[in-house]
């Protein structure tokens, strides 16, 4: 029987592997080289660019923590905006929330979503709600074309070496600033400050500059390297850090209210790194 590997390497230098039973599609999109396949510990793992973007096993981390923190730190949003996330699973934890009116969902690569459909329906389920609207193309011109329109906006990108560059930096997040409402909040996936400690104090500096309040949380998840993860939340009004309800009306598998406050909580070395 043949011993098939996969090799996934974000950085020239570090390396992560994984065994692989099948391969379910592997195509070249007009953006990205786009493979789903099936792993022997991890189950159906969608790649973009050889760069691994989520799990059946671990995608609850990310997309529990990416939706669930600015929704329940901001007092009553409504309309989010996602930017990238064609897989759905954002999409899927923000429609948990029966306050939210509409999401729009702006992805640059439809074959994301028409794969992540057909291969990852557990991921994908809720892209058909009717509260969903799908836009095709580029999340910094919708941003740019959308002002003060959201109450959150979650960008659920890439990294920023490829398709998804224009996703990080100031430009951008000043876009972000104005697409939001007074009291909006967003939130970004802001990779892994253990290996790319300069990229995350860039963002975070960005986000200061941009945003009256800037944080960076934590969340450990498995599939992605070094396992420790970063994200960054730009708030114009409410604490981030801050559950603003009583309680969590639905099931989770890994936020919760105490979470909520505690991933804020850093290790003095990222403290340094963003103080600096
Ligand atoms: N959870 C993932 C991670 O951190 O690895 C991100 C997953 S999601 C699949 C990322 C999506 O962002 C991709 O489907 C990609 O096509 C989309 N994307 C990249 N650049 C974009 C852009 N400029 N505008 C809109 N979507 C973009």
């Amino acid at each position: 029987m043949l011993d098939l590997w996969l090799k996934e390497a974000q950085i020239d230098d570090v390396a992560l592997t994984y065994k692989i039973e099948k391969t379910l599609i592997r195509k070249q999109t007009k953006y990205q080289d786009l493979a789903i396949v099936e792993t022997k510990r991890f189950g159906r793992m969608l790649l973009l660019d050889g760069i691994v973007q989520t799990t059946i096993m671990d995608e609850f981390i990310y997309h529990e923590m990416i939706t669930h923190i600015p929704l329940f730190a901001h007092k009553n949003p409504k309309r989010v905006l996602v930017v990238g996330g064609g897989d759905g699973g954002a999409v899927r934890e923000i429609l948990k929330h029966s306050n939210i009116d509409k999401v729009v969902l702006c992805e640059i690569d439809e074959d994301v979503i028409k794969y992540s459909k057909e291969f990852l329906p557990e991921i994908s389920c809720a892209l058909d709600n009717p509260k969903c609207e799908i836009f095709i193309g580029d999340g910094l011109n919708y941003v740019i074309e959308h002002k003060n329109e959201f109450d959150v906006i979650v960008v659920d990108s890439t990294d920023p070496f490829s398709v998804g560059e224009n996703l990080f930096g100031g430009s951008f997040y000043k876009a972000i600033f104005e697409c939001l409402k007074e009291d909006g909040i967003f939130i970004a996936q802001t990779e892994t400050p253990f290996l790319l400690p300069d990229l995350v104090k860039k963002i975070y500096k960005d986000v200061e500059i941009a945003f009256p309040i800037a944080k960076i949380f934590l969340a450990g998840i498995p599939t992605y390297p070094t396992g420790f993860w970063s994200f960054t939340v730009g708030s114009k009004k409410y604490d981030p850090s801050k559950f603003s309800k009583s309680e969590v009306p639905f099931p989770t598998k890994y936020y919760n209210k105490e979470l909520h406050e505690a991933c804020f909580v850093l290790p003095q070395y990222i403290k340094d790194l963003i103080n600096k």
